[in-house]
């Protein structure tokens, strides 16, 4: 039996395993289908508070697990597949095997929704990007291109205006999902052109490990061409990895974890952090922010259930 099982081995899981570990409360870290989370993908992260040059992704990810590891905390490779939080000790499926936990903090993060296009994979944190809170200032003075049509993307586009000399924003059909008052904003920016009915084929160039520019295919001439770019942002919307908790926890249209206020779920004992609930923010210091949070509230939880 554990006092905490933490999911998710990203900046929230561990930030949540190293206060855990710090109270004594030995938690055990399922690191789940992509060790060390999102920032394992990228490469310089400029805006982590503590590092002036900037630090390496996967190298901050992994620092804040040696932390936690330093005072006890344990990681196990594998993956929650089902839990059962209906009463207590919670009991979680990982990789077949059933763990029981007196509480539990999720920190399953939210995946990014790719493109699938052939070369996508390898250009991201080479100019593919997810996060233009993140990336933007990399690109300044360059051209830019965002692909979707919701708020997000009109929000990002926006946001890009203030790097890029030209942001292009890709959208498959002429009439967009975003909201009247972000579509007209963009549209009066003078920087940003759009090109609609379109989509993208691919995104090169993997060989030199850099976006050089796209191939994009009108649909309504068929009309394919080749444009320069230096950095691509897909805005196309996230996808939180809460589907071993459906049913179980209160979640939101889309997926994301209801907050019951602080790091609460509606089930007691039960905690979220990071992107899995923040749909909003979604940055590495928050997210290791809301970790700590859930870590806090799990020892007060134990502390009042006299373990
Ligand atoms: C390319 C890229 C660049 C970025 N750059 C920056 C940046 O420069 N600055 C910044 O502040 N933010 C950046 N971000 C955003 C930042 O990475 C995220 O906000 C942050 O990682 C969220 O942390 P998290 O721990 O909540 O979730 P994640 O990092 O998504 O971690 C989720 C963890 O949960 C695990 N998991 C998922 N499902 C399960 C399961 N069923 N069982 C067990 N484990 C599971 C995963 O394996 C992973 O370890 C970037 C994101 C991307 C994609």
């Amino acid at each position: 039996m554990r006092n905490v099982i933490v999911v998710g081995s990203g900046c929230a899981g561990n930030t949540a395993a190293l206060y855990t570990a710090r109270a004594n409360l030995r938690p055990l870290v399922v690191a789940g289908h992509e060790p060390g989370g999102q920032l394992s993908l990228t490469t310089l992260v400029e805006n982590f508070p503590g590092f002036p040059e900037g630090i390496d992704g996967p190298v901050l990810v992994e620092n804040i697990k040696k932390q936690a590891e330093h005072f006890g905390a344990e990681y196990l490779h594998g993956t929650v597949i089902e839990a059962d939080l209906s009463k207590r000790p919670f009991r979680l499926n990982i990789d077949n095997e059933w763990h029981e936990a007196r509480t539990v903090i999720i920190a399953s993060g939210a995946s990014a929704r790719w493109l699938n296009l052939p070369n996508e994979q390898k250009l991201i944190g080479h100019g593919v990007s997810s996060c233009a809170t993140c990336d933007g200032f990399f690109y300044r003075g360059k051209k830019i291109m965002v692909i979707g049509g919701g708020d997000t993307a009109m929000e990002e586009a926006n946001f890009l205006t203030r790097f890029g000399e030209e942001v292009a924003v890709v959208h498959r059909r002429d009439t967009f999902r975003a909201s009247k008052i972000m579509l007209d904003r963009a549209r009066s920016n003078p920087k940003i052109k759009f090109l609609t009915d379109t989509v993208v084929e691919d995104v090169y160039d993997a060989d030199q490990h850099l976006v050089t520019s796209v191939k994009l295919r009108n649909l309504k001439t068929d009309e394919t061409w080749v444009r320069d770019v230096d950095g691509f942002f897909v805005a196309i919307g996230h996808i939180p990895n809460t589907r071993p908790f459906e049913g179980q926890i209160e979640l939101d249209p889309d997926g994301y974890i209801l907050s019951k206020g602080g790091a609460r779920t509606n089930i007691a004992g039960v905690f979220h952090a990071g992107d899995v609930q923040d749909r909003a923010y979604r940055q590495a210091i928050t997210a290791a922010g809301a970790g700590c949070m859930a870590a806090i509230e799990a020892e007060r939880f134990l502390e009042a259930e006299g373990h």
